[in-house]
């Protein structure tokens, strides 16, 4: 139940505000983060998409569909 690298938290905390509010001005929703040893994923609740943040210290990244597309680009096509 240890969790080493205490050291990294806050910097990974920032991370997942940014990647957070990167979504949210693409009017995503995100549901809770779901957490890894080294990286967190989180899912729209309005279209699916997710974005990811990794934790490393040497190259924190985020990626996802969610930093690149609209909310609402999936709704389309049940419609
Ligand atoms: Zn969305």
């Amino acid at each position: 139940m240890s969790t080493p690298g205490f050291t990294r938290t806050t910097q990974f905390e920032a991370l997942r505000r940014i990647a957070a509010f990167s979504a949210a001005l693409r009017g995503h929703e995100l549901a809770a983060w779901r957490e890894g040893a080294d990286s967190a994923v989180a899912i729209c609740l309005s279209c699916g998409l997710t974005l990811a943040v990794y934790g490393s210290l040497i190259e924190p990244a985020m990626e996802g569909s969610a930093l690149e597309a609209h909310c609402g680009a999936e709704r389309s096509k049940a419609a």
